[in-house]
């Protein structure tokens, strides 16, 4: 059986257009003489919404909470009327959105009498996204002649009891998958189940993080050895840089999965950071395509990729970080002083970005969060700390730029006008990256594109794109 696993993020769903390209995406897959599985994200933005509803119940706001609720089960009943033409088929639809709705409704009344949202209920809340939209793709997909099955992603993607990033339980789902999802394919079906949800060993709902319905779509690629990974996003492919800062950005026809994995992790949005270790595993090539422009190969992400001539690939920023110095003339470089401060991390479960150290300080990047403060006085036992936010990291990636000989130098003479706060380019042969000032983000990606992808490799990048976009 070939088996692919098509995964769609929120813009491939967002609207009853978007469903049906990617029920003729899909169709086009069958008619390949391949197995698709397909997982779906929530429609665009409503997992943000259902969370800024849980917000406002746990604030008391119980009115503000279920009009935004309201709002979202209109869109939802919107769409499944325009997509279901069938009228029993169209009422048995929108009463088990109703249904869920009235779930949901009564747990943001509980919430808002309580006025305490824990990670548990957050993902509880959150989840509605995904258990809403693989059934309304299901019943649209069967409307357009796709003979799709609803499958619960919640009996597949087994994790631990982490709210919020549950790590998946890989023997569990290397099981559930194939019991749950062959039998299915087995009869010609086309599975459908939602990403990014999941739930413990005791049935509680957990999910697998922001962003986490691509790293479902590779749980389940690992756990069926499919023969290849698709993530439908809404751009062409992984790009030089993020399109929306740059807009000269070119399509990367094909990247190594540690490459897109750096990426990835230091905030290359179109990638969960995960994504790439089930697929490596089992070395499943990824393709990362658009669901607007299906005729763009797309990315393609291997484990050896070809030699590339321009010395990086694409440049990645990752914001709302801090840096917090901790300075100890005393005892710096004393044994076991860097552990400590890492027992200090690894106590509030908070993981380092970056670290560099001087003569007398330590200087460590965290992700901004609501620990700090703990952090830092639980540091300034040992030393003295501070700390300060709005920070970005910028991660520029590449094969071997360690054995590139003044790379460094045109990367800082390329912004030269950007106070840069730490370096690091020893760690990864692939990786340098650099912290600056989140304000000063957008510009630096800018000039380091500008001034590293004048003349980029034909064989690695889509210049062509390029070419056809400056003669019109
Ligand atoms: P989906 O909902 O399909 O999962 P996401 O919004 O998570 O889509 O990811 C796609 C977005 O990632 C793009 O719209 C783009 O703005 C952003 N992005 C950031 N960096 C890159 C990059 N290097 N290449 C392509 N897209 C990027
Ligand atoms: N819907 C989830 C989110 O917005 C998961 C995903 O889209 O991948 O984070
Ligand atoms: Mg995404």
């Amino acid at each position: 059986m070939n088996v692919v696993v098509m995964k769609f993020g929120g813009t491939s769903v967002e609207d009853p257009a978007a469903i049906g390209r990617t029920a003729a995406l899909v169709a086009g897959r069958v008619a390949q003489g391949k197995s698709p599985v397909v997982v779906v994200s929530a429609m665009a933005k409503v997992t943000d919404q259902l969370l800024r509803a849980a917000e406002a119940a746990a604030q008391g706001d119980r009115a503000g909470a279920l009009a935004i609720s309201s709002r979202l089960r209109s869109r939802h009943r919107d769409t499944a009327a325009a997509l279901i033409k069938n009228h029993a088929d169209q009422v048995a639809l929108v009463s088990l959105i109703d249904e869920k709705f009235d779930s949901l409704d009564e747990i943001l009344r509980g919430l808002a009498a309580i006025l305490e949202l824990t990670p548990r209920i957050s993902d509880l809340i959150a989840s509605f996204g995904e258990r809403l939209s693989s059934r309304i793709v299901t019943a649209a997909f069967r409307e357009q002649g796709v003979d799709a099955a609803h499958a619960d992603a919640c009996e597949i993607i087994v994790t631990d009891s982490q709210f919020q990033k549950a790590i998946p339980q890989d023997d569990i789902i290397d099981k559930k998958a194939p019991e749950k999802l062959l039998p299915l394919l087995v009869e010609g079906k086309v599975p459908v189940m939602g990403g990014f949800i999941a739930s413990n060993e005791a049935g509680l709902t957990t999910t697998l993080g922001r962003g986490g319905s691509d790293f479902t779509g590779a749980l389940v690629g690992g756990a069926l050895t499919a023969e290849a990974i698709e993530i439908w996003t809404d751009v062409d492919g992984i790009m030089t840089a993020d399109p929306r800062v740059c807009p000269d950005a070119l399509r990367v026809k094909v990247i190594s999965f540690e490459e897109a994995a750096e990426l990835a992790y230091f905030g290359a949005k179109v990638l969960h950071p995960a994504t790439i270790l089930p697929a490596v595993k089992k070395n499943i090539p990824v393709l990362v395509l658009n669901s607007r422009n299906a005729a763009c190969e797309g990315t393609r992400i291997v484990s050896l990729a070809p030699h590339c001539k321009s010395p990086f690939k694409s440049i990645a920023v990752k914001k709302k970080l801090s840096i917090i110095d901790v300075v100890a003339s005393r005892m710096l470089m004393t044994h076991g002083y860097l552990r400590q401060i890492f027992e200090v991390f690894d106590k509030h479960k908070c993981p380092v970005d970056m670290v560099s150290t001087s003569e007398v300080s330590v200087s460590l990047s965290v992700d901004s969060n609501n620990q700090l403060p703990l952090i830092a006085a639980d540091l300034s036992k040992l030393a003295d700390v501070k700390y300060e936010g709005k920070k970005a990291l910028v991660c520029m990636v590449g094969e071997d730029i360690r054995g590139q000989s003044g790379i460094a130098a045109q990367v800082f003479n390329a912004i030269r006008h950007v106070n840069v706060r730490m370096i690091s380019q020893g760690a990864s042969e692939i990786n340098m990256s650099f912290m600056i000032e989140e304000d000063d983000a957008e510009e630096a990606i800018r000039s380091l594109h500008a001034a590293f992808f004048q003349e980029p490799d034909a064989a690695v990048f889509d210049v062509e794109a390029r070419s056809t976009v400056h003669s019109s």
